[in-house]
């Protein structure tokens, strides 16, 4: 295996990856910047039109090759990534760091759930993949099902987890024999995608099959309508995904939705109060509240509410926010000053109908303290929409019936824990939640690269990722009748 990548700032210096480093004429320049800082780390290549057409060209004759790849092959590809993945794992780590301002915690933790996404899709290639059927005329007839590769995907994917986001989608789809086109979003094109080609690369995938073109809105818009793009894999916003969903709608093209969050974190009266503001607190403040499954609403019996309000303002109060590669902090900054202007603004309205801060609230620039909010109700845009900073808005209620209607009272249906000391209690309410992820006595950010992962409601379409959802997304059937002979028929 080679072991002289010189990941930083070369392949990619100016270039995107698409048959191998490419740069057009008409590509343009694209800087990537420290998110803490603003500092220009290395600039490369945003992708045209014309790259997607070229790429979807190149994809499209290496597809039908890679998928007749010995699976052996597409399986040594994968194995041979992960171990890059792990012998990178410092480059990467910093990468991500300063590119999507990840704290070290969260940077480890992306690094290794991309490892075994990675490892869940190297034993793909060798799975089963179909089952013979019994058929009309057992001695004359051979029927069969078998899974087939999509075809070329098209996966556009976010900057807050920029690496297992692309991953989750790209590694599964290729090794089952797919070609990808990956856009990452352009404010982490880095560990968002050329990172990954770099890799693939040394691993031995063939050039053709996989391309990232980093881009915009416009560029995702041309990958979602273009005819030759079966299958979209898309994760980002609720709203981006609508439209998404409406631009692909007249191709009848597969599109898999994983969009935004806005979980319930519900602490029952007879809870462990300490350890429930624990969870509460790295669930919402974890990567500034950047994440999908961040805690957005905390549901809180009345009779536990001033204790657990206290203990989570405790919490929140002692974590430094600053530079993440400079500095041991607990928050990084938000990923640019649009963002942190709205967390702001939606702190300021909450305040403004009634709502109290108890910690944090007014940041300075990118960088926003951990938030604590009481006397939130569901009227307010705090509760309603997904936050994405590390604001915990808490509201108070009764009962346990009405702590199932606030936490279903959103459009979204993510993640969701429920705290009890009682586990069948909370398993009862955990039960009755609209939400595709439901976690007793821990918080909501949780994911293994092996489960069915998604959402329910606006958070998507139903489309789930983790090793047998995958191959379920991924490839779809074909049914194939073999006879020794024709039959001859009545005409
Ligand atoms: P976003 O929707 O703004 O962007 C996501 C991606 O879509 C980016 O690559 C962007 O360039 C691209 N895009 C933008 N407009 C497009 C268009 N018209 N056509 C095609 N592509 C387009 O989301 P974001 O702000 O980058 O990410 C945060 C959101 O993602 C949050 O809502 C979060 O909850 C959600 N998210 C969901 C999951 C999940 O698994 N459910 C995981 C992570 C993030």
């Amino acid at each position: 295996m080679a072991t002289h990548l010189d990941v930083i700032g070369n392949s990619w210096t100016g270039q995107l990856y698409s048959g191998g480093w490419h740069r057009s004429k008409t590509a343009t320049d694209l800087p990537v910047l420290d998110k803490a800082t603003g500092e220009l780390l290395t600039e490369t290549a945003e992708a045209s039109r014309d790259d997607l057409e070229r790429a979807v060209s190149l994809a499209e004759s290496a597809q039908v090759a890679w998928a007749n790849t010995p699976p052996a092959q597409r399986r040594e590809v994968l194995i041979q990534f992960a171990a890059l993945l792990k012998e990178h794992q410092d480059e990467l780590i910093d990468w991500l760091i300063r590119e999507s301002g990840s704290v070290r915690a969260k940077a480890e933790a992306e690094l290794g759930m991309a490892y075994g996404e990675a490892l869940e899709a190297a034993a793909m290639p060798t799975q089963p993949y179909g089952s013979l059927l019994p058929s009309a005329n057992p001695t004359t007839v051979t029927s069969i099902a078998r899974r087939v590769p999509r075809g070329i995907i098209g996966v556009i994917s976010p900057w807050n987890f920029p690496l297992i986001l692309a991953l989750r989608s790209v590694a599964p789809a290729l090794a089952l024999g797919n070609a990808v086109i990956l856009k990452p979003d352009s404010q982490t094109p880095i560990c968002g995608g050329l990172f990954l080609a770099r890799l693939l690369e040394e691993a031995g995938l063939p050039h053709n099959v996989f391309h990232v073109l980093p881009g915009g809105a416009e560029l995702g818009s041309a990958l979602v309508t273009h005819p030759a793009v079966s299958t979209i894999s898309f994760t980002g916003s609720t709203a981006v995904g609508r439209s998404v969903n409406q631009a692909a709608a007249p191709l009848l093209k597969k599109v898999i939705l994983e969009l935004g969050g806005n979980n319930a974190f519900i602490v029952l009266d007879d809870a462990d109060v300490n350890l429930a503001a624990s969870c509460g607190a790295w669930g919402s403040f974890l990567h500034q509240g950047q994440i999908c499954m961040t805690i957005g609403r905390h549901i809180v019996h009345h009779a536990v509410a001033d204790e657990y309000i206290a203990r989570l303002s405790e919490r929140a109060e002692k974590l430094p926010v600053g530079n993440p590669s400079t500095e041991t902090v607990a928050l990084g900054p938000l990923i640019n000053d649009r963002q942190a202007e709205r967390v702001h603004q939606l702190v300021h309205d909450a305040v403004r109908s009634g709502a109290q801060v108890v910690t944090g609230g007014a940041g300075s620039g990118r960088l926003h303290p951990a938030t604590v909010l009481r006397g939130v109700t569901p009227s307010m845009a705090v509760f309603r929409d997904e936050i994405f900073g590390p604001v915990a808005p808490v509201v108070i209620v009764s009962s346990d019936d009405e702590a199932v209607a606030v936490a279903n009272s959103t459009e979204f249906g993510l993640s969701a824990a429920v705290h009890s000391a009682s586990p069948h209690r909370a398993l009862a309410i955990g039960k009755q939640l609209r939400a595709g992820l439901v976690h007793i006595n821990d918080q909501t950010v949780n994911y293994e690269s092996y489960i069915p992962f998604g959402g329910m409601g606006s958070t998507g379409n139903g489309g789930r990722f983790g090793a047998a959802s995958s191959v379920e997304e991924f490839t779809e059937w074909q049914w194939i009748t073999v006879r020794d002979t024709p039959t001859e028929y009545p005409f």
